[in-house]
């Protein structure tokens, strides 16, 4: 009963494994603004919603609206 928690926020190891992407993909999107993350200051480790993450890895936007559109857009042309 006590295993049935649901973290609110994964590390960027676990989120890593929950989305079978490298961790240092991870940590790119996250520094990249790509993938939503919490800091809880600069240097720190990383907090992503597991909604987020699910947003990124089927590349839509995540329920607080990241990435912001000027980012997408910026993919070489
Ligand atoms: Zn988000």
């Amino acid at each position: 009963m006590t295993d049935n928690v649901t973290p609110l926020y994964l590390s960027t190891t676990q989120a890593a494994e929950a989305s079978q992407r490298h961790r240092e993909t991870v940590a790119d999107a996250l520094r990249s603004g790509e993938l939503h993350g919490f800091q809880r200051s600069a240097g720190s480790n990383w907090r992503i919603d597991p909604d987020c993450l699910k947003a990124w890895v089927e590349k839509r936007a995540c329920k607080h609206g990241f990435p912001q559109p000027k980012s997408v857009t910026k993919a070489a042309a």
